[in-house]
């Protein structure tokens, strides 16, 4: 009997869950290694910040997922891989051993750039205990009203966070002091310029200060400084600034490429170990895109044809991953921004769009709280 060890459940292994549910793979163990129960999905979280979803809406069951397809349900944290023996060390204390590997395990927020992120940053990443630290924050600016927060990073993420924060607190009479930071001259770079500057408006309106070209170098639990000086108020300082590659592969002998991410083919197939495969956010495919949750949802059904067809010792296909991705990007209230490459647009239609794929998702992997 093979052994198939699925570590983490991201986007993609959700996928490989639903196809081992739908056809199992004889002759193999498949054993599914998350450090949490549950997968909480990022497109929906600034959806529960500014209070139209409850968390439960927002997260898949992964033990209840691996359950029904069949899969073993380890919960612990892949904390040292030795490729080329085939083990994998997990937190609580198990080693174990595995045929083939697939690795779905996201990015993390890279603490070490901002001297005190490491004490007075709420990091993004892992979800879960942002979701925690995000409740402290509420509880506290509702207690002193006046308190600054700082969100770190200028792109998709770090804006969603900040409008929702605004509408959640808004919609209780308070107008904490928001600023948004980023090293860009423009929120939300790499999207349509005409999005760009409708998101700079919009920040405007709601009285969130953007703070333009800037980069944070140190933290102390009251301000952020800038690298030119300026101390910006922080009370709340929260850490949004892109993918970061976990430090676990490094050791583990796996081709990396220079950021410490994943290398793989085509075929999801690491380029260095034919019995590991790697998708989302933690690989490094030959044809990069960027690590947004778009690319790691694409990539779960080639990737469970490939897990299928190497358990069996078929040959693998190839997946071209799509040039453009779709990016909806939610401002607070019932509207958001889209864009498509060069277009832009913007409206309550576009809330509604969003809000109908995000939730047909979760109805698609069995979230029974999601209407
Ligand atoms: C607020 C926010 C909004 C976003 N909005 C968008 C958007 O609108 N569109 C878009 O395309 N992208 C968006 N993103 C980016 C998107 O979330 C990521 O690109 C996406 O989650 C990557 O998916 P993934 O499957 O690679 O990993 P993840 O979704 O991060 O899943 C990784 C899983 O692996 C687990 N794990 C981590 N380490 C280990 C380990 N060592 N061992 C075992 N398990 C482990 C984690 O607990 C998690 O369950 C957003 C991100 C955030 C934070």
């Amino acid at each position: 009997m093979k052994r198939l060890i699925l570590l983490g459940g991201g986007h993609a292994h959700v996928h490989v869950l639903a196809a081992l549910q739908a056809q199992a793979l004889p002759d193999c163990e498949v054993v599914l290694v998350s450090p949490f129960e549950r997968q909480i999905y990022s497109g929906m979280l600034p959806g529960w910040i500014a209070g139209h979803y409850p968390i439960e809406a927002c997260a898949l069951d992964l033990r209840q997922l691996a359950a029904r397809a069949g899969v073993r349900f380890v919960q612990a944290e892949g904390v040292a891989l030795d490729a080329d023996a085939g083990n994998l060390a997990c937190s609580d204390g198990a080693r174990l051993d595995y045929d083939l590997l697939s690795i779905d395990t996201g990015s993390r927020t890279a603490l070490e750039a901002i001297a005190g992120a490491a004490e007075h940053a709420l990091p993004v990443r892992p979800i879960e205990s942002f979701v925690g630290g995000i409740e402290s924050l509420l509880v506290r600016c509702r207690e002193a009203r006046d308190h600054p927060v700082a969100i770190i990073g200028g792109g998709v993420a770090a804006v969603e966070l900040a409008f929702a924060i605004h509408h959640r607190l808004a919609g209780e009479g308070l107008s904490p002091a928001l600023s948004v930071i980023g090293d860009a001259g423009l929120p939300l770079g790499g999207l349509a310029r005409r999005l760009q500057w409708k998101c700079l408006s919009m920040l405007a309106e709601r009285g969130i200060q953007w703070h333009a070209g800037s980069r944070v170098v140190a933290l102390d639990g009251s301000h952020a400084e800038l690298s030119d000086g300026t101390r910006i108020p922080a009370g709340h300082a929260l850490l949004v600034t892109g993918a970061g590659a976990p430090d676990w592969p490094a050791g583990s002998g796996l081709a990396l490429d220079r950021d410490g991410f994943i290398r793989v083919a085509a075929t999801l197939q690491s380029v260095s170990h034919a019995g590991v495969f790697a998708a989302g956010d933690v690989a490094a495919y030959d044809d990069p895109r960027p690590k947004s949750g778009v690319f790691a949802v694409r990539a779960g059904p080639p990737l469970a044809e490939n897990l299928r067809r190497a358990v069996q010792g078929a040959a693998l296909t190839d997946w071209q991953p799509q040039k453009r991705a779709l990016y909806l990007v939610a401002t607070g209230g019932r509207h958001a921004l889209g864009a498509w490459g060069p277009l832009g647009w913007w409206g309550g239609w576009v809330w509604r769009w969003k809000d109908h794929i995000d939730r047909s998702f979760m109805r698609r992997f069995g979230n029974p709280h999601v209407g």
